[in-house]
């Protein structure tokens, strides 16, 4: 009888399942295109797969679309989130659910060519544990967009634990070494693509262009987005907190210097009553820096409390898990509810 080796190459490992996940919210428009777009991507890909649509709060058809959807092709999971709780927490929901040895996460608006899909799964084939996807262009979005991004991005390499790799979404294939990684995660305040790049493995990147949105509008205004920068910075990095220290004791030296400079001059010169406009803004700008440095540590302090009250991440209304998956599966429908 031969043996087996006790490290199979990996490369030779027949993969089983792939889960592909994408979380939904208002996407009624598109989400045929999108899912006539897996279908023929996956088509040519000798590759067993479930989609995982996650619906989060949708007001439009979505849900009646995947309901659709699934009792024409079984191999489809439901998860219908009890309310709109945001894509990143969606997305969670969505890998909570995943059955599949690897997992490729994917926005509906077909932003993220499906057509990516079998470059990924070689990449995994190779033995890569995460396979991302970076964009080349980025058509249909505004220069202020860009600059903004790139700014952030550039932000996050200087002062973030782990650097993100630039013009990366949350576009990628995952081994479900790595997801299991990602869902032990747990964190309220989530910056998916921090916690992915945070959980490591061996990873490839694959160039690819982004085109515009197919159908429907994009969610994310510009507000959105800076507070989606804000989540990024302060759940990955303290920095913001040293500099405000450093900003602390700047202020004071200069408050200091400036304080034997008045000194000096009374002493020396005498000095009737004068100096209102260096008081006035002396006390405004300090109090203007004490505000900051509070307003910063407030951002803190406001994450600590709502990580400390240690609620489920999201509620389900239902999960109708797939059907028909010609294959073994690797992990077991997590239910938020029962998991804690
Ligand atoms: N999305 C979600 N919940 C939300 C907002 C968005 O599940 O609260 C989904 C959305 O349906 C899409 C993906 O997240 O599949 C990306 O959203 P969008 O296209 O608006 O973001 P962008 O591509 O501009 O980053
Ligand atoms: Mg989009």
């Amino acid at each position: 009888m031969s043996v087996a080796p006790v490290v199979a190459p990996r490369a030779e490992e027949k993969p089983r399942l792939l889960s592909i996940v994408c979380p939904a919210y208002n996407e009624a428009e598109g989400l045929l295109a999108f899912h006539r777009a897996v279908r023929k991507a996956m088509a040519e890909i000798d590759q067993p797969f479930e989609v995982v649509f996650v619906n989060d709060g949708s007001t439009d058809a979505t849900l009646q679309l995947m309901g659709e959807l699934r009792a024409r092709h079984p191999a489809t999971t439901i998860v219908d989130l009890s309310r709109n709780f945001g894509k990143e927490i969606a997305l969670t929901a969505g890998l909570d659910a995943a059955r599949g040895d690897a997992v490729v996460v994917i926005d509906a608006d077909l932003q993220d060519p499906p057509s990516l899909i079998g470059e990924m799964i070689a990449g995994w084939r190779e033995g890569y544990d995460v396979v991302y996807a970076q964009r080349r262009a980025r058509e249909g979005e505004s220069w202020l967009k860009l600059v903004s991004a790139g700014l952030f991005y550039r932000l996050m390499r200087g002062v973030g634990e782990v650097g993100l790799p630039e013009n990366v979404g949350d576009f990628r294939l995952m081994s479900r070494k790595a997801v299991d990684a990602v869902c032990t995660l747990r964190e309220r305040h989530r910056f998916m693509k921090g916690l992915f790049a945070w959980v490591g493995f061996p990873s490839k990147v694959i160039q690819y262009d982004r085109a515009p949105r197919e159908a429907g509008a994009t969610k994310w205004n510009y507000w959105k987005l800076w507070n989606l920068s804000i989540e990024g910075i302060t759940s990955s990095t303290l920095a913001p907190l040293k500099v405000s220290t450093y900003l602390g004791f700047a202020t004071a030296a200069a408050a200091f210097a400036l304080g034997i400079f008045f000194v000096v001059k009374k002493l020396f010169f005498g000095d009737p009553v004068q100096g209102f406009s260096a008081l006035i803004v002396a006390m405004l700008f300090l109090g203007g820096v004490q505000l900051a440095v509070l307003g910063v540590m407030g951002e803190y302090l406001g994450r600590i409390f709502n990580e400390t009250k240690k609620r489920p991440l999201y509620f389900v209304n239902a999960i109708l898990p797939s059907k028909d998956v010609a294959c073994d599966t690797a992990a077991p429908i997590r239910d938020e509810r029962r998991a804690g």
